[in-house]
């Protein structure tokens, strides 16, 4: 019997090797997507701690581009909290257009 390959329904599994590098490694999950309910003060605050980690992450862009291509809603990634993620998606979907 022969076997046929049908095409995948499924994302392409990511390569996640670029993680083993990333600066938030050893850091609490928490700080990068926040609790339930948090109000917006400490988001902000929680934030700005986050984007520190990731300002110094060598990663950063692989990361970035990992979050910009899934439908990642939630948490900091790549330096950017989910409304600067979905500007980044917007900004780059014009580029592509005008291109
Ligand atoms: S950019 Fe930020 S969230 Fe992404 S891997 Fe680096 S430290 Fe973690």
């Amino acid at each position: 019997m022969s076997h046929v390959r049908r095409p995948s329904a499924v994302l392409p599994r990511p390569n996640w090797g670029w993680q083993d590098a990333a600066a938030c490694r050893n850091e609490e999950v928490i700080l990068f997507f926040g609790p339930d309910g948090e109000r917006q003060p400490e988001r902000e605050i929680r934030e700005r701690k986050a984007k520190a980690v990731c300002a110094s992450c060598p990663v950063r862009l692989d990361c970035l581009n990992y979050a910009l291509s899934r439908p990642e809603k939630y948490g900091a990634w790549g330096g950017l909290n989910e409304d600067e993620r979905a500007t980044e998606r917007r900004r780059r979907m014009r580029r592509v257009s005008a291109a």
